[in-house]
């Protein structure tokens, strides 16, 4: 019997990537044979990087990895992770306040979306307080974000907020 290639589907902002995320990445990538990360083209919030900025770091960041693909999707995400053959949904949970609106979304996912699961991944000890929101502030006010994000990303950043 042949064995179909499994997928998940990592979504989210990505404004900017971090370590945070690169690292669910790749501990996904010891579970599943493909993981598409896929940034929102519908997010409500202010976003600093383009939608085209965001897909071009990460794909920057993910490039060794060879499983990696990077995507941008509209409208529902359970349409589009049909659409992709995937059966996974993959997201981060850091603290207990990720919980309550993480918990909402996959329940109604799971309602509207038969036969996709969501897989939360615990954030690794030395990223529980990492976000991009966090490292958007640190970086404005000319804080050190090297244990944040990448060097791309880094320099990305400064060149953003003018600091290059
Ligand atoms: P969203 O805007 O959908 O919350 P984000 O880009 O902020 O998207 O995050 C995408 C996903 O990555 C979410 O599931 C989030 O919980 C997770 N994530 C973000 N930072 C971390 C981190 N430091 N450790 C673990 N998961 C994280």
């Amino acid at each position: 019997m042949t064995k179909h290639k499994t997928i998940a589907v990592y979504p989210g902002s990505f404004d900017p990537v971090t370590y945070g995320h690169l690292d669910i990445i790749r501990r996904s990538l010891k579970i599943f044979d493909e993981v598409i990360v896929a940034v929102a083209r519908n997010s409500q919030k202010n976003s600093l990087f383009s939608i085209d900025e965001r897909v071009e770091l990460i794909r920057t960041v993910t490039k060794e990895e060879g499983r990696v693909t990077v995507d941008t999707f509209t409208g529902l995400l359970i349409d589009y992770v049909v659409s992709k053959q995937a059966h996974v949904i993959i997201r981060g949970l850091r603290a207990i306040s990720d919980f309550e609106y993480e918990f909402q979304i996959a329940q109604m996912n799971s309602t509207i979306g038969h036969n996709i699961e969501t897989l939360f991944m615990m954030t690794s000890v030395q990223y529980g307080y990492l976000s991009s929101s966090i490292v958007r502030e640190v970086c404005s006010l000319g804080g050190n974000i090297d244990s944040f994000v990448p060097p791309e990303v880094k320099s990305a950043m400064l060149k953003k907020f003018g600091r290059t």
